[in-house]
């Protein structure tokens, strides 16, 4: 399965609700949900009433797919993630939400770089990011408490991380992450609890629906 590439909002529409993939946009009243909350497509309304009829089996895919679309993972990567969440110690669903929660883009995302888990994987494809000191272009790169994130020294003359740098950080950074925007890093602290992960995510069923 290749990456998707076609727009975004699409993805929102097609699972119901904001999965506040844009940024800004997404909480402002030009959000697709906010004018059309109904399936794409031609047939997009009579979806919209079909999908009423729901199985145990379309509801675990559409929250799997939720997953995936909000973390911008493709299914072999994130079949993975579910297997080693499952090799692991702890509640799956959680430990999986957490492995996906760990990824570097999303980091660097939660963290305030970025508007969105897209442009903070585009700035870390680019190369603009230390971590522990090493560069690394690797978005899916999974983030260790202790880790230190930080913009690379010739990455901050750049105009983006300049502006980023003077502007006042107004989103809500999550307790187990640190940033400190003036040197433009940050630390993970300790492993993201439940209930500090934003997505609006039933982990359960995703479980349920690799455990079919
Ligand atoms: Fe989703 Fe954001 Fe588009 Fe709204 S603006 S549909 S939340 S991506």
């Amino acid at each position: 399965m290749s990456k998707y590439i076609g727009p975004v909002c699409r993805l929102c529409r097609r699972e119901g609700e904001k999965l506040y993939l844009k940024g800004a946009r997404c909480l402002s009243p030009k959000c697709a949900i906010e004018k059309r909350n109904f399936p794409p497509g031609q047939h997009g309304k009579e979806g919209q009433f079909r999908r009423n009829r729901s199985s145990d089996y379309l509801l675990q895919l559409r929250e799997k797919q939720k997953a995936r679309r909000v973390y911008g993972v493709l299914e072999a990567q994130f079949h993975r993630y579910y297997k080693q969440a499952l090799r692991s110690r702890g509640l799956t669903g959680q430990v999986l939400l957490q492995i996906l929660e760990r990824r570097l883009d999303n980091v660097v995302y939660r963290l305030g770089f970025a508007a969105n888990r897209a442009q903070a994987r585009n700035l870390v494809t680019h190369g603009h990011f230390n971590v522990n000191g090493r560069r690394t272009d690797v978005p899916s790169l999974t983030i260790m408490p202790g880790d230190v994130i930080e913009v690379r020294p010739g990455s901050q003359r750049r105009p983006y991380f300049r502006d980023l740098k003077a502007g006042d950080e107004a989103r809500g950074l999550p307790a187990w992450l640190s940033a400190d925007l003036p040197s433009l890093s940050g630390k993970v602290l300790r492993l993201p609890g439940r209930e500090e992960i934003e997505a609006n995510l039933n982990e359960q069923l995703i479980v349920e629906y690799y455990s079919r």
